[in-house]
Parts: structure tokens; C-alpha cells; sequence
């Protein structure tokens, strides 16, 4: 039987735009004080830009602690925010999410684009395949997150993912609770795999 994990780092993906509803923003500041409040360590991409930028903001002016896991490149362009607590350079982008990934205990998305799904998606895989068992959360401000769900059913329902596999991932749009969710979560314990193949033959 999986056990929680006990939570100290939190591993946050997030858009590096600010996207068009301010409802976002809002969001990604009451996640920020959340995490400040709980006294969780956040790790995210260690930019100023965006939504990344901002929760970063509030979690350090809350007095919070804030791991940036920045890429060289980006680095070199001069998106490193200034006031971390610490951060670190990785030569390049995949480097990067196995350093976030090992450093967290779970992974929280903000609203966000191919950067932030492909993070994910990557740490869900990998819980999923049973290579580590963090859990995952989407904070799905304003329903943002709404399609993702309704991808995950639709592989469900077309024979690629077992519902369990879909239904690790936590939706949930108040950060206190979804952060509650996380220190509840178990990881599954179904394999991957779903039965043979079907008969192609008609
Ligand atoms: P996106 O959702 O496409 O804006 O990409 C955001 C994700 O990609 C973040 O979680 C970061 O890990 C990474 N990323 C994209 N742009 C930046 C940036 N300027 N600085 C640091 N990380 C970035």
C-alpha cells in the first residue's frame, strides 16, 4: 500500500505569460501565499516573467523560501529573477526538469502553455510508470484546466490510460485545498498496461 508523501518542496509550473484573464494572477498570489504560509519550499523555472514571476514574488515577500531552476539559455538572456533565495544553472532544458523533479516532493500547474503542459505531462508519466510517486495538481483557475481533464477521459475512454492514471492528478481551484489533496494523495497502484489487443480482423 502506497503512503503520503510528506510535503516540504513543491514543484510549481507555470506560464511564463501572464495570459489574458487577471483571474490568473490572483490565483497564482493566493497559491504563492499558501505555500509561504505553509512554510513549503517552492521550486519553479526561476524567471520574472509571467505568471512564474509573479508567484515567486508573493511566496518571497511573504518571507518564503524560493528555488529557481533556471536553464543556461535563459540564464544568458537575462531571466533569472534577483531576489531567490538560491538558484541553480542547468546546461539545458532537460537537465532542468529532472533537477525540479528531484528536487520536489509535488508538482502543482498554474495556467500556462507548451512549456508548462509538457512539465506535467513528464512528471505524470513518471509517476505514472512508477519511476517516483509525487503527486500532481493543476490549479484550475477560472476552469483553465477544464480540457486537460476532458483529454485524460477521453484516453480513458478510448482504451490508452486506465481511469486510476487519470485520476491522479488533483484539479481543484482553491490552493489550500488542493495542497491538501496533495499530502492525501497515493500514488496508484495499477500497472500501465490494458489487456490485448483488440481484433482488427472486420
Ligand atoms: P510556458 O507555459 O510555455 O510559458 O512555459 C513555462 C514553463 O517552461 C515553465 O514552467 C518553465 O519551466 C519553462 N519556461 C518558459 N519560459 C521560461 C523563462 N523565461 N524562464 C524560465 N523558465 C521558462
Amino acid at each position: 500500500m502506497a503512503t503520503s508523501p510528506i510535503l516540504r518542496s513543491i514543484a510549481v509550473f507555470s506560464g511564463s505569460n501572464y495570459g489574458f484573464n487577471p483571474e490568473y494572477i490572483e490565483g497564482a498570489r493566493a497559491l504563492g501565499r499558501e505555500i509561504a504560509k505553509r512554510g513549503l519550499r517552492l521550486v519553479y523555472g526561476g524567471t520574472d516573467k509571467g505568471l512564474m514571476g509573479v508567484m515567486a514574488d508573493t511566496v518571497l515577500a511573504e518571507g518564503g523560501e524560493v528555488v529557481g531552476i533556471i536553464t543556461r539559455l535563459l540564464f544568458d538572456l537575462g531571466h533569472l529573477h534577483t531576489g531567490l533565495t538560491q538558484y541553480e544553472v542547468t546546461p539545458d532544458m532537460r537537465s532542468r526538469k529532472t533537477r525540479m523533479s528531484e528536487s520536489a516532493d509535488a508538482f502543482i500547474a498554474l495556467p500556462g502553455g507548451l512549456g508548462t503542459f509538457e512539465e506535467l505531462f513528464e512528471v505524470a508519466t513518471l509517476t505514472q510508470l512508477g519511476e517516483h510517486h509525487k503527486g500532481l495538481a493543476c490549479l484550475n483557475i477560472g476552469g483553465f484546466f477544464d480540457p486537460v481533464r476532458s483529454l485524460l477521459n477521453h484516453a480513458v475512454k478510448e482504451g490508452f490510460m486506465k481511469t486510476e492514471h487519470s485520476e491522479m492528478l488533483i484539479f481543484n481551484t482553491d490552493p489550500a485545498a488542493l495542497i491538501n489533496a496533495l499530502e492525501r494523495w497515493q500514488a496508484p497502484t495499477v500497472s500501465k498496461w490494458i489487456g490485448s489487443a483488440p481484433d482488427a480482423s472486420n
